[in-house]
Protein backbone atom coordinates (compact mmCIF):
# COMPACT_ATOMS: atom_id res chain seq x y z
CA UNK A 1 0.00 0.00 0.00
CA UNK A 2 1.27 3.41 -0.94
CA UNK A 3 1.11 5.75 1.99
CA UNK A 4 -0.18 9.38 1.33
CA UNK A 5 2.58 11.97 2.83
CA UNK A 6 0.62 15.03 2.88
CA UNK A 7 2.21 18.28 1.76
CA UNK A 8 3.05 21.19 4.46
CA UNK A 9 0.78 24.48 4.11
CA UNK A 10 2.77 27.32 2.64
CA UNK A 11 5.06 28.47 5.19
CA UNK A 12 5.36 32.41 4.62
CA UNK A 13 8.54 34.12 4.70
CA UNK A 14 9.36 36.97 7.26
CA UNK A 15 12.52 39.50 6.20
CA UNK A 16 13.80 42.12 7.53
CA UNK A 17 13.11 45.90 7.12
CA UNK A 18 15.46 48.07 6.26
CA UNK A 19 15.75 51.44 4.90
CA UNK A 20 11.82 51.50 3.83
CA UNK A 21 11.46 48.18 2.86
CA UNK A 22 11.35 44.37 3.27
CA UNK A 23 14.86 42.85 2.58
CA UNK A 24 15.03 38.68 2.67
CA UNK A 25 17.87 37.85 4.94
CA UNK A 26 21.05 36.20 3.94
CA UNK A 27 22.07 34.19 6.98
CA UNK A 28 21.09 31.17 6.01
CA UNK A 29 19.88 30.88 9.53
CA UNK A 30 15.93 31.34 10.14
CA UNK A 31 13.42 30.37 12.97
CA UNK A 32 10.05 28.46 12.46
CA UNK A 33 6.65 30.65 13.90
CA UNK A 34 3.65 28.47 14.99
CA UNK A 35 0.00 29.18 15.41
CA UNK A 36 0.16 27.88 18.72
CA UNK A 37 -3.58 27.14 18.51
CA UNK A 38 -2.90 24.67 16.04
CA UNK A 39 0.53 23.37 16.93
CA UNK A 40 1.00 23.93 13.32
CA UNK A 41 4.21 26.23 11.25
CA UNK A 42 2.74 29.07 9.53
CA UNK A 43 5.59 31.24 9.16
CA UNK A 44 10.13 30.99 9.09
CA UNK A 45 11.56 34.33 10.12
CA UNK A 46 15.14 35.34 9.12
CA UNK A 47 17.48 35.87 11.52
CA UNK A 48 20.14 38.56 10.71
CA UNK A 49 23.53 38.62 10.36
CA UNK A 50 25.64 40.81 12.07
CA UNK A 51 25.90 42.55 8.79
CA UNK A 52 22.28 42.48 8.20
CA UNK A 53 22.08 44.37 11.46
CA UNK A 54 24.95 46.92 10.53
CA UNK A 55 22.66 47.80 7.45
CA UNK A 56 19.92 48.56 9.50
CA UNK A 57 21.83 50.79 11.55
CA UNK A 58 23.39 52.38 8.88
CA UNK A 59 20.10 53.20 7.30
CA UNK A 60 18.97 54.38 11.26
CA UNK A 61 21.99 56.55 10.71
CA UNK A 62 21.22 58.15 7.82
CA UNK A 63 17.90 58.86 8.21
CA UNK A 64 18.68 60.43 11.35
CA UNK A 65 19.58 64.30 10.65
CA UNK A 66 16.85 64.72 8.55
CA UNK A 67 14.19 63.57 11.12
CA UNK A 68 15.52 65.27 14.16
CA UNK A 69 14.91 68.39 11.79
CA UNK A 70 11.61 67.78 11.59
CA UNK A 71 9.88 70.64 13.51
CA UNK A 72 7.79 68.91 16.05
CA UNK A 73 4.48 70.65 15.31
CA UNK A 74 5.29 68.23 11.87
CA UNK A 75 6.19 65.58 14.12
CA UNK A 76 3.33 65.72 16.53
CA UNK A 77 1.07 65.89 12.85
CA UNK A 78 2.47 62.71 11.66
CA UNK A 79 2.07 61.07 15.25
CA UNK A 80 -1.98 62.14 15.27
CA UNK A 81 -1.45 60.23 11.75
CA UNK A 82 0.02 57.47 12.79
CA UNK A 83 -2.85 57.36 15.63
CA UNK A 84 -5.79 57.59 13.55
CA UNK A 85 -4.10 54.81 10.94
CA UNK A 86 -3.40 51.98 13.81
CA UNK A 87 -6.97 52.76 15.41
CA UNK A 88 -9.08 52.18 12.60
CA UNK A 89 -6.93 48.94 11.33
CA UNK A 90 -6.82 47.68 14.83
CA UNK A 91 -8.54 44.46 14.34
CA UNK A 92 -6.01 43.61 11.69
CA UNK A 93 -3.46 43.64 14.03
CA UNK A 94 -5.12 41.57 16.70
CA UNK A 95 -6.04 39.20 14.34
CA UNK A 96 -2.20 39.05 14.05
CA UNK A 97 -1.37 38.54 17.42
CA UNK A 98 -4.04 36.00 18.00
CA UNK A 99 -2.62 34.24 15.43
CA UNK A 100 0.94 34.15 16.38
CA UNK A 101 0.92 34.48 19.99
CA UNK A 102 -2.43 32.61 20.54
CA UNK A 103 -4.20 34.97 22.85
CA UNK A 104 -7.64 35.60 22.68
CA UNK A 105 -8.97 38.20 20.16
CA UNK A 106 -10.36 40.25 22.75
CA UNK A 107 -7.09 40.30 24.54
CA UNK A 108 -4.95 41.03 21.36
CA UNK A 109 -7.36 44.41 21.02
CA UNK A 110 -7.02 44.98 24.78
CA UNK A 111 -2.80 44.72 23.79
CA UNK A 112 -3.38 47.18 20.79
CA UNK A 113 -5.56 49.70 22.91
CA UNK A 114 -2.90 50.35 25.47
CA UNK A 115 -0.31 50.45 22.70
CA UNK A 116 -2.13 52.82 21.09
CA UNK A 117 -2.53 55.03 24.76
CA UNK A 118 1.24 55.57 24.49
CA UNK A 119 1.05 56.63 20.89
CA UNK A 120 -1.50 59.40 21.73
CA UNK A 121 0.56 60.54 25.36
CA UNK A 122 3.25 60.93 22.26
CA UNK A 123 1.16 62.75 20.01
CA UNK A 124 1.97 65.58 22.65
CA UNK A 125 5.38 65.43 21.73
CA UNK A 126 5.58 69.46 21.60
CA UNK A 127 4.38 70.34 25.18
CA UNK A 128 6.79 67.07 26.64
CA UNK A 129 10.34 68.50 24.98
CA UNK A 130 9.36 71.92 26.54
CA UNK A 131 12.26 73.11 28.79
CA UNK A 132 13.18 75.67 31.19
CA UNK A 133 14.58 79.04 30.79
CA UNK A 134 16.14 81.57 33.42
CA UNK A 135 16.17 85.03 32.19
CA UNK A 136 18.94 87.24 33.59
CA UNK A 137 20.97 85.02 35.62
CA UNK A 138 23.45 87.62 35.22
CA UNK A 139 23.21 91.28 33.79
CA UNK A 140 22.35 90.76 30.11
CA UNK A 141 22.87 86.91 30.33
CA UNK A 142 20.09 84.09 30.34
CA UNK A 143 19.97 80.21 30.80
CA UNK A 144 17.92 77.67 29.37
CA UNK A 145 18.13 73.88 28.93
CA UNK A 146 16.92 71.63 25.62
CA UNK A 147 16.49 68.18 25.40
CA UNK A 148 17.87 66.32 22.09
CA UNK A 149 17.25 63.11 20.80
CA UNK A 150 20.50 60.81 21.41
CA UNK A 151 20.60 59.56 17.58
CA UNK A 152 20.46 55.68 16.85
CA UNK A 153 18.44 53.67 19.34
CA UNK A 154 17.41 49.93 19.51
CA UNK A 155 14.55 48.32 21.44
CA UNK A 156 14.29 44.05 21.92
CA UNK A 157 11.39 42.63 22.60
CA UNK A 158 9.92 39.66 24.72
CA UNK A 159 6.95 37.13 22.89
CA UNK A 160 4.09 38.31 25.27
CA UNK A 161 2.82 41.80 23.73
CA UNK A 162 4.23 41.78 20.00
CA UNK A 163 2.84 44.89 19.19
CA UNK A 164 2.38 47.06 22.35
CA UNK A 165 5.91 46.31 24.17
CA UNK A 166 7.49 47.45 20.74
CA UNK A 167 5.11 50.75 21.08
CA UNK A 168 6.74 51.32 24.71
CA UNK A 169 9.64 51.98 22.90
CA UNK A 170 9.77 52.67 19.24
CA UNK A 171 6.75 55.60 19.84
CA UNK A 172 8.50 58.28 22.51
CA UNK A 173 12.32 57.36 20.75
CA UNK A 174 11.19 58.58 17.69
CA UNK A 175 8.73 61.12 18.80
CA UNK A 176 12.13 62.78 20.61
CA UNK A 177 13.71 62.86 16.94
CA UNK A 178 15.84 59.59 17.13
CA UNK A 179 15.40 56.82 14.87
CA UNK A 180 15.06 53.40 15.93
CA UNK A 181 15.97 49.72 15.76
CA UNK A 182 13.85 46.90 16.46
CA UNK A 183 14.66 43.74 17.23
CA UNK A 184 11.68 41.88 18.21
CA UNK A 185 10.59 38.33 19.32
CA UNK A 186 11.35 35.59 17.10
CA UNK A 187 8.45 33.85 18.25
CA UNK A 188 5.89 36.09 17.41
CA UNK A 189 7.75 38.85 14.40
CA UNK A 190 4.78 39.54 12.37
CA UNK A 191 3.10 42.47 14.17
CA UNK A 192 6.98 44.50 13.79
CA UNK A 193 6.63 44.00 9.93
CA UNK A 194 3.02 45.08 9.59
CA UNK A 195 4.07 47.80 12.08
CA UNK A 196 6.66 48.75 9.93
CA UNK A 197 4.31 49.02 6.76
CA UNK A 198 1.77 50.78 8.79
CA UNK A 199 4.51 53.64 9.40
CA UNK A 200 5.58 53.91 6.07
CA UNK A 201 1.68 54.43 4.86
CA UNK A 202 1.40 56.93 7.55
CA UNK A 203 4.54 59.03 6.11
CA UNK A 204 6.91 58.31 8.24
CA UNK A 205 10.20 58.92 6.23
CA UNK A 206 12.35 55.63 5.44
CA UNK A 207 15.23 54.34 7.63
CA UNK A 208 13.02 56.13 10.57
CA UNK A 209 11.68 53.09 11.94
CA UNK A 210 13.95 49.37 11.22
CA UNK A 211 13.22 46.19 11.81
CA UNK A 212 15.87 42.94 12.22
CA UNK A 213 14.80 39.59 13.41
CA UNK A 214 16.78 37.25 14.82
CA UNK A 215 18.54 35.55 17.99
CA UNK A 216 21.46 35.91 20.01
CA UNK A 217 23.49 36.89 17.27
CA UNK A 218 21.24 40.09 16.35
CA UNK A 219 20.99 41.04 19.74
CA UNK A 220 24.74 40.65 20.64
CA UNK A 221 25.51 42.67 17.35
CA UNK A 222 22.99 45.60 18.20
CA UNK A 223 24.39 45.43 22.11
CA UNK A 224 27.89 46.21 20.16
CA UNK A 225 27.38 48.70 17.42
CA UNK A 226 29.49 51.52 18.02
CA UNK A 227 26.40 53.46 16.46
CA UNK A 228 23.33 52.62 18.63
CA UNK A 229 23.25 55.11 21.61
CA UNK A 230 21.14 53.16 23.64
CA UNK A 231 19.07 50.19 23.78
CA UNK A 232 15.67 49.01 25.81
CA UNK A 233 15.04 46.03 26.38
CA UNK A 234 12.25 43.53 27.63
CA UNK A 235 12.24 40.44 28.72
CA UNK A 236 13.48 37.50 31.04
CA UNK A 237 15.78 38.34 34.03
CA UNK A 238 18.80 36.57 33.00
CA UNK A 239 18.62 38.26 29.79
CA UNK A 240 17.38 41.44 31.06
CA UNK A 241 21.46 41.48 33.54
CA UNK A 242 22.95 40.74 30.25
CA UNK A 243 21.74 43.02 27.93
CA UNK A 244 21.98 45.66 30.69
CA UNK A 245 25.41 44.76 31.85
CA UNK A 246 26.87 44.61 27.84
CA UNK A 247 25.28 47.85 26.67
CA UNK A 248 26.29 50.04 29.75
CA UNK A 249 29.90 48.07 29.13
CA UNK A 250 29.85 49.67 25.55
CA UNK A 251 29.14 53.07 26.65
CA UNK A 252 25.52 53.09 26.03
CA UNK A 253 22.54 54.30 28.02
CA UNK A 254 20.40 50.53 29.14
CA UNK A 255 16.91 50.48 30.69
CA UNK A 256 16.26 46.12 30.78
CA UNK A 257 13.07 45.24 32.31
CA UNK A 258 13.08 41.80 33.39
CA UNK A 259 10.68 39.19 34.64
CA UNK A 260 8.24 39.11 37.70
CA UNK A 261 6.86 36.89 40.06
CA UNK A 262 3.52 38.92 41.02
CA UNK A 263 1.55 38.44 44.66
CA UNK A 264 -1.53 39.34 45.12
CA UNK A 265 -2.43 39.76 49.24
CA UNK A 266 -5.62 39.15 50.45
CA UNK A 267 -7.04 40.33 53.86
CA UNK A 268 -9.59 38.40 55.82
CA UNK A 269 -11.77 42.04 55.49
CA UNK A 270 -11.69 41.67 51.66
CA UNK A 271 -14.14 41.12 49.23
CA UNK A 272 -13.54 37.22 48.86
CA UNK A 273 -16.13 37.38 45.43
CA UNK A 274 -13.63 40.41 44.27
CA UNK A 275 -10.54 39.08 44.65
CA UNK A 276 -11.52 35.72 43.53
CA UNK A 277 -12.51 37.29 40.24
CA UNK A 278 -9.50 39.47 40.28
CA UNK A 279 -7.34 36.92 41.04
CA UNK A 280 -9.02 34.43 38.16
CA UNK A 281 -8.42 37.11 35.56
CA UNK A 282 -5.12 37.99 36.35
CA UNK A 283 -3.55 34.79 36.79
CA UNK A 284 -4.82 32.91 33.60
CA UNK A 285 -5.27 36.08 31.06
CA UNK A 286 -3.44 35.79 28.30
CA UNK A 287 -2.59 31.75 29.87
CA UNK A 288 -0.57 33.58 32.63
CA UNK A 289 1.95 34.93 29.48
CA UNK A 290 2.27 38.88 30.90
CA UNK A 291 5.00 40.07 33.11
CA UNK A 292 2.40 41.13 35.22
CA UNK A 293 0.13 38.29 35.74
CA UNK A 294 -0.50 37.70 39.21
CA UNK A 295 1.12 33.75 39.76
CA UNK A 296 1.09 33.93 43.67
CA UNK A 297 -1.95 34.69 46.07
CA UNK A 298 -1.07 35.17 49.67
CA UNK A 299 -3.97 34.33 51.74
CA UNK A 300 -3.90 36.27 55.15
CA UNK A 301 -5.75 34.05 57.95
CA UNK A 302 -8.86 33.49 57.68
CA UNK A 303 -8.95 34.43 54.07
CA UNK A 304 -8.04 31.54 52.31
CA UNK A 305 -10.72 28.61 53.08
CA UNK A 306 -13.64 30.94 51.05
CA UNK A 307 -10.71 32.44 48.95
CA UNK A 308 -9.59 29.51 47.57
CA UNK A 309 -13.42 27.90 47.47
CA UNK A 310 -14.24 30.84 45.35
CA UNK A 311 -11.10 30.44 42.94
CA UNK A 312 -12.23 26.53 42.59
CA UNK A 313 -15.44 27.29 41.92
CA UNK A 314 -14.18 29.88 38.85
CA UNK A 315 -12.00 27.98 37.28
CA UNK A 316 -14.02 25.62 35.50
CA UNK A 317 -15.87 28.61 34.11
CA UNK A 318 -12.79 29.48 32.10
CA UNK A 319 -13.29 28.99 28.45
CA UNK A 320 -9.98 27.72 27.02
CA UNK A 321 -9.54 27.29 23.25
CA UNK A 322 -8.54 28.86 19.71
CA UNK A 323 -8.17 32.80 20.41
CA UNK A 324 -10.20 33.30 17.28
CA UNK A 325 -13.20 31.65 18.42
CA UNK A 326 -15.00 34.82 20.21
CA UNK A 327 -16.17 31.96 23.19
CA UNK A 328 -12.98 31.62 24.68
CA UNK A 329 -10.91 33.52 26.96
CA UNK A 330 -8.19 31.46 27.54
CA UNK A 331 -5.78 30.39 24.42
CA UNK A 332 -3.02 28.32 24.28
CA UNK A 333 0.97 29.23 25.15
CA UNK A 334 3.58 29.70 23.16
CA UNK A 335 5.48 26.85 22.46
CA UNK A 336 5.29 23.03 22.95
CA UNK A 337 8.11 23.17 25.00
CA UNK A 338 7.08 26.48 27.07
CA UNK A 339 3.84 24.65 27.28
CA UNK A 340 5.56 21.30 28.75
CA UNK A 341 7.89 23.56 31.08
CA UNK A 342 4.48 24.73 32.37
CA UNK A 343 2.77 21.90 32.89
CA UNK A 344 5.92 20.35 35.05
CA UNK A 345 5.71 22.66 37.39
CA UNK A 346 1.96 20.91 38.42
CA UNK A 347 3.44 17.67 38.36
CA UNK A 348 6.60 18.52 40.71
CA UNK A 349 4.23 20.29 43.03
CA UNK A 350 3.01 17.38 45.32
CA UNK A 351 7.31 16.11 45.31
CA UNK A 352 7.79 19.88 46.68
CA UNK A 353 4.93 19.63 49.74
CA UNK A 354 2.43 21.69 47.59
CA UNK A 355 -1.03 20.77 46.82
CA UNK A 356 -2.85 20.34 43.72
CA UNK A 357 -6.59 21.77 43.88
CA UNK A 358 -6.71 22.16 39.89
CA UNK A 359 -4.68 20.38 37.50
CA UNK A 360 -4.50 22.21 34.03
CA UNK A 361 -2.66 19.24 32.43
CA UNK A 362 -6.34 17.44 32.36
CA UNK A 363 -9.04 17.95 29.65
CA UNK A 364 -6.88 20.33 27.92
CA UNK A 365 -8.06 21.09 24.10
CA UNK A 366 -5.58 18.92 21.66
CA UNK A 367 -3.77 20.29 18.61
CA UNK A 368 -1.98 23.32 20.00
CA UNK A 369 0.15 24.04 22.82
CA UNK A 370 -3.00 24.04 25.44
CA UNK A 371 -3.18 24.10 29.05
CA UNK A 372 -5.75 24.64 31.17
CA UNK A 373 -5.47 26.59 34.65
CA UNK A 374 -3.90 24.78 37.31
CA UNK A 375 -4.36 25.85 41.44
CA UNK A 376 -1.55 24.72 44.14
CA UNK A 377 -2.18 25.10 47.47
CA UNK A 378 0.80 25.75 50.09
CA UNK A 379 2.91 26.55 48.26
CA UNK A 380 5.96 27.92 50.07
CA UNK A 381 9.36 29.76 49.71
CA UNK A 382 12.15 27.10 48.33
CA UNK A 383 9.83 25.19 46.19
CA UNK A 384 10.50 25.67 42.23
CA UNK A 385 6.98 26.24 42.44
CA UNK A 386 7.40 29.51 44.23
CA UNK A 387 11.07 30.49 43.19
CA UNK A 388 10.26 30.32 39.43
CA UNK A 389 8.44 33.15 37.14
CA UNK A 390 6.19 30.11 36.13
CA UNK A 391 5.01 32.54 32.84
CA UNK A 392 1.76 29.95 32.53
CA UNK A 393 -1.54 29.46 33.87
CA UNK A 394 -0.35 28.27 37.07
CA UNK A 395 -1.46 29.96 40.63
CA UNK A 396 0.05 29.44 43.69
CA UNK A 397 -1.69 30.14 46.51
CA UNK A 398 0.46 30.81 50.00
CA UNK A 399 -0.82 30.94 53.48
CA UNK A 400 0.40 32.82 56.20
CA UNK A 401 -1.10 34.58 59.34
CA UNK A 402 -0.73 38.29 59.35
CA UNK A 403 -0.24 41.09 57.41
CA UNK A 404 3.66 42.08 58.30
CA UNK A 405 4.29 37.96 57.05
CA UNK A 406 2.45 38.82 53.85
CA UNK A 407 4.76 41.68 52.84
CA UNK A 408 8.02 40.12 54.32
CA UNK A 409 7.03 37.48 51.44
CA UNK A 410 7.01 40.41 48.61
CA UNK A 411 9.91 42.12 49.97
CA UNK A 412 12.37 39.22 50.26
CA UNK A 413 11.31 38.21 46.77
CA UNK A 414 14.02 38.57 44.31
CA UNK A 415 11.78 40.82 41.79
CA UNK A 416 9.46 43.61 41.99
CA UNK A 417 7.39 44.47 39.09
CA UNK A 418 3.86 44.51 40.51
CA UNK A 419 1.83 43.60 43.47
CA UNK A 420 -1.61 43.84 45.23
CA UNK A 421 -3.34 43.68 47.76
CA UNK A 422 -7.10 43.03 48.21
CA UNK A 423 -8.52 44.38 51.51
CA UNK A 424 -11.51 47.47 53.10
CA UNK A 425 -9.75 48.71 55.20
CA UNK A 426 -7.57 52.37 53.76
CA UNK A 427 -5.30 52.27 56.19
CA UNK A 428 -3.30 49.55 55.76
CA UNK A 429 -3.63 49.81 52.35
CA UNK A 430 -2.23 52.97 52.32
CA UNK A 431 0.72 51.12 55.37
CA UNK A 432 1.42 48.61 51.98
CA UNK A 433 1.75 51.03 49.31
CA UNK A 434 4.68 52.65 51.90
CA UNK A 435 6.24 49.35 52.70
CA UNK A 436 6.24 47.22 49.69
CA UNK A 437 9.17 47.19 47.55
CA UNK A 438 7.69 46.80 43.82
CA UNK A 439 7.27 49.14 41.26
CA UNK A 440 3.67 49.03 40.56
CA UNK A 441 1.24 48.42 43.26
CA UNK A 442 -2.71 47.83 42.89
CA UNK A 443 -5.10 48.59 45.52
CA UNK A 444 -7.81 46.23 45.24
CA UNK A 445 -6.48 46.19 41.16
CA UNK A 446 -4.54 43.00 40.32
CA UNK A 447 -2.77 44.24 37.49
CA UNK A 448 -1.62 47.78 37.90
CA UNK A 449 -0.07 48.31 34.50
CA UNK A 450 0.12 52.37 34.74
CA UNK A 451 -1.65 54.58 32.08
CA UNK A 452 0.43 55.90 29.36
CA UNK A 453 1.07 59.37 31.54
CA UNK A 454 2.98 57.62 34.04
CA UNK A 455 5.88 55.39 33.61
CA UNK A 456 5.82 51.99 33.57
CA UNK A 457 8.85 49.29 35.42
CA UNK A 458 9.63 47.33 38.73
CA UNK A 459 12.39 47.04 41.17
CA UNK A 460 14.93 44.56 41.83
CA UNK A 461 15.36 42.06 39.24
CA UNK A 462 12.14 43.52 37.55
CA UNK A 463 13.98 46.06 36.37
CA UNK A 464 18.19 47.09 35.12
CA UNK A 465 18.83 50.69 34.52
CA UNK A 466 17.63 53.77 36.11
CA UNK A 467 14.47 55.06 33.83
CA UNK A 468 10.95 53.58 33.58
CA UNK A 469 9.65 52.98 30.49
CA UNK A 470 7.56 55.24 28.51
CA UNK A 471 5.13 57.69 29.96
CA UNK A 472 7.45 60.89 31.31
CA UNK A 473 10.38 58.38 32.07
CA UNK A 474 11.11 57.10 28.61
CA UNK A 475 10.88 61.15 27.38
CA UNK A 476 13.65 61.33 29.61
CA UNK A 477 15.42 58.31 28.12
CA UNK A 478 15.19 58.82 24.58
CA UNK A 479 16.77 62.52 25.21
CA UNK A 480 19.25 64.01 26.95
CA UNK A 481 19.46 67.31 28.35
CA UNK A 482 21.74 70.38 26.92
CA UNK A 483 22.00 73.62 28.98
CA UNK A 484 22.92 77.49 26.97
CA UNK A 485 23.79 80.40 28.60
CA UNK A 486 23.57 82.90 26.15
CA UNK A 487 24.23 86.65 25.81
CA UNK A 488 22.80 88.76 22.55
CA UNK A 489 24.83 92.02 22.10
CA UNK A 490 22.53 93.43 19.22
CA UNK A 491 18.97 93.20 18.42
CA UNK A 492 18.05 90.13 15.66
CA UNK A 493 17.30 91.02 12.65
CA UNK A 494 13.08 91.31 11.09
CA UNK A 495 10.69 92.04 8.82
CA UNK A 496 6.91 92.79 8.52
CA UNK A 497 4.71 90.13 7.96
CA UNK A 498 0.77 90.51 8.80
CA UNK A 499 -0.83 87.16 8.15
CA UNK A 500 -1.22 84.95 11.31
CA UNK A 501 1.84 83.34 12.56
CA UNK A 502 1.78 79.76 11.50
CA UNK A 503 3.84 76.77 12.33
CA UNK A 504 6.24 75.66 9.79
P1 LIG B 1 13.35 36.31 26.58
O1 LIG B 1 14.23 36.93 27.58
O2 LIG B 1 13.54 34.86 26.26
O3 LIG B 1 13.49 37.07 25.17
C1 LIG B 1 13.41 38.47 25.10
C2 LIG B 1 14.27 38.93 23.92
O4 LIG B 1 15.62 38.55 24.15
C3 LIG B 1 13.85 38.30 22.60
O5 LIG B 1 13.90 39.28 21.59
C4 LIG B 1 14.89 37.21 22.39
O6 LIG B 1 15.17 36.96 21.03
C5 LIG B 1 16.12 37.75 23.09
N1 LIG B 1 16.96 36.70 23.65
C6 LIG B 1 16.55 35.48 24.12
N2 LIG B 1 17.62 34.78 24.55
C7 LIG B 1 18.71 35.54 24.36
C8 LIG B 1 20.10 35.37 24.62
N3 LIG B 1 20.57 34.25 25.17
N4 LIG B 1 20.95 36.36 24.32
C9 LIG B 1 20.49 37.50 23.77
N5 LIG B 1 19.18 37.72 23.49
C10 LIG B 1 18.30 36.76 23.80
O7 LIG B 1 11.85 36.60 27.02
P2 LIG B 1 10.50 36.03 26.38
O8 LIG B 1 10.38 34.59 26.73
O9 LIG B 1 10.39 36.44 24.97
O10 LIG B 1 9.43 36.88 27.20
C11 LIG B 1 8.95 36.51 28.46
C12 LIG B 1 9.72 37.19 29.56
O11 LIG B 1 9.64 38.60 29.41
C13 LIG B 1 9.16 36.91 30.94
O12 LIG B 1 10.22 36.72 31.82
C14 LIG B 1 8.38 38.17 31.27
O13 LIG B 1 8.21 38.43 32.64
C15 LIG B 1 9.25 39.20 30.64
N6 LIG B 1 8.51 40.42 30.40
C16 LIG B 1 8.75 41.48 31.22
C17 LIG B 1 8.04 42.64 31.06
C18 LIG B 1 8.30 43.82 31.95
O14 LIG B 1 7.78 44.87 31.64
N7 LIG B 1 9.07 43.70 33.00
C19 LIG B 1 7.08 42.74 30.05
C20 LIG B 1 6.87 41.65 29.21
C21 LIG B 1 7.59 40.49 29.40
Amino acid sequence: MTETIEAPAAVKQINHWIGGRSVAGTSGRSGAVYNPATGRQAAEVDFATVEEVDRAVQAAKAAFPAWREVSLAKRAELFFRIRELLHDRREEVARILTSEHGKVLSDALGEVTRGLEVIEFCCGLPTLLKSEYSEQVSTGIDVYSIRQPLGVVAGITPFNFPAMVPMWMWAPALACGNTFVLKPSEKDPSASMWTAELLKEAGVPDGVFNVVHGDKVAVDAVLEHPDIAAVSFVGSTPIARYVYETATSRGKRCQALGGAKNHMIVLPDADIDMAADAAVSAAYGSAGERCMAISQVVAVGHAAEPLIEAIKARIPKVKVGDGLDPESEMGPLITEAHRDRVASYVENAPAEGAKVLVDGREDAPGGGFFLKPSLLDEVKPGMRAYEDEIFGPVLGVTRVDTYDEAVSLVNENPYGNGTAIFTRDGGVARRFQFDVQAGMVGINVPIPVPVAYYSFGGWKSSLFGDRHIYGPEGIDFYTRGKVVTSRWPDPATSKVDLGFPQTR
